[in-house]
């Protein structure tokens, strides 16, 4: 990933999101009436705000609910319970019909980009689609508006005719970014947005969310497990492990002095650019456990290299371990750290 630019820093201040105990538990297979059913608990409890402008990352193994995390903020599930407060309102009392207008402030850019776009809508109309879908947004005229969003994203006028299919990869995300900025938001939920572009087009999209960014104070919940990535575009980092938040600091903290086992194990694998350092790769043991029967007291005991018998019975809760990080704050949920 190359360090075109840095994120700019983001002044404290009221959160833009706040989310509390949220949790997301589906019914297993079998169903709510069967005698022995299960509860998989896909997200549960998490807790973490975001500021206006900036980027939280959303990290770790596949599975650990982070996905499931983005869209329940954005109401693309309805989570089981908590609370998300966008602007110090709460999304998740909104009817549909208040939910259907405060969508304009909370997009979503998803992965896959080509699964993601109508193959048989033009590329104007896919970016013009959530203009006609809430008039009157922007002072320009709808197709005056969709040629200025091709701009801001880098793809030319003359494309808006073209289909979803000419397209290529990195392209097509861009038409997928330019779709989730039309009604100018001021949170996007970005799900793993370039894990399947080729890395040479990585760098491109994710230096053009940077640029936005710092344009339009857009603020990112950026879901992802690819933590080079992370490193580029985050302020802050939020680890997860089955489906709870064992760690969150500012970027250059998490990165350099990371506190939870999970968490050093993680960054292990991120290779280093430097021929004279060893890479200390460390691995984690055994598969993850099933989030429809979690591990007591700290789910991550079974796989711990620190594990004490005390881990399996008491689950620790996430608290401020401040050591001089950037924003003089560093939660980490762990009995020994
Ligand atoms: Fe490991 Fe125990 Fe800390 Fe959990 S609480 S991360 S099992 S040392």
């Amino acid at each position: 990933m190359s360090a075109r630019n840095e994120p700019a820093s983001v002044p404290a201040s009221t959160p833009l999101l706040d989310v509390r105990d949220l949790k997301m538990h589906y019914p297993g297979a079998g169903g709510w009436f069967k005698p022995r059913r299960k509860v998989i608990q896909a997200v549960d409890g998490v807790s973490f705000s975001v500021a206006k402008g900036e980027t939280l990352a959303l990290v770790g193994e596949s599975g650990c609910g982070k996905t499931t995390t983005g869209k329940s903020v954005l109401r693309l599930i309805q989570p089981t319970s908590g609370s998300v407060r966008l602007e110090g309102e709460e999304i998740l009392a909104l009817t549909p019909e208040q939910m259907r207008s405060r969508r304009r402030d909370m997009q979503i850019i998803f992965q896959d980009p080509y699964a993601s776009l109508n193959p048989r809508m033009t590329a104007g109309d896919i970016v013009g689609e959530p203009l006609q879908n809430f008039p009157g947004s922007g002072g320009r005229s709808r197709q005056d508006e969709i040629a200025w969003l091709f701009g801001k994203v880098g793809l030319r006028p003359e494309a808006m005719k073209k289909f979803p299919h000419e397209f290529s990869g990195g392209q097509r995300q861009r038409l997928g970014i330019a779709r989730a900025l039309a009604l100018r938001p001021k949170l996007i939920v970005c799900d793993e947005p370039v894990s399947a572009l080729d890395v040479s087009v990585q760098a491109q999209v994710i230096n053009l969310l940077m640029d936005l960014q710092q344009e339009m104070g857009i603020a990112y919940l950026f879901v992802a497990h690819d933590l080079a990535v992370v490193r580029h575009i985050s302020h802050r980092v939020a680890v997860m492990y089955l489906g709870r938040i064992v760690e969150i600091a500012d970027r250059d903290t998490l990165f350099s002095r990371p506190l939870h086992p999970y968490t050093e194990i993680l960054l292990s694998a991120v290779p280093v650019p430097d021929p004279h350092k060893p890479a200390q790769r460390k691995l984690l043991q055994g598969d993850p456990p099933s989030p429809a029967n979690p591990p007591s007291g700290c789910r991550f005991h079974t796989r711990c290299p620190l594990a004490q018998p005390v881990c399996r019975e008491k689950q620790p809760a996430l608290a401020d371990r401040a050591t001089g990080s950037a924003t003089g704050q560093h939660w980490v949920a762990c009995h020994f750290r």
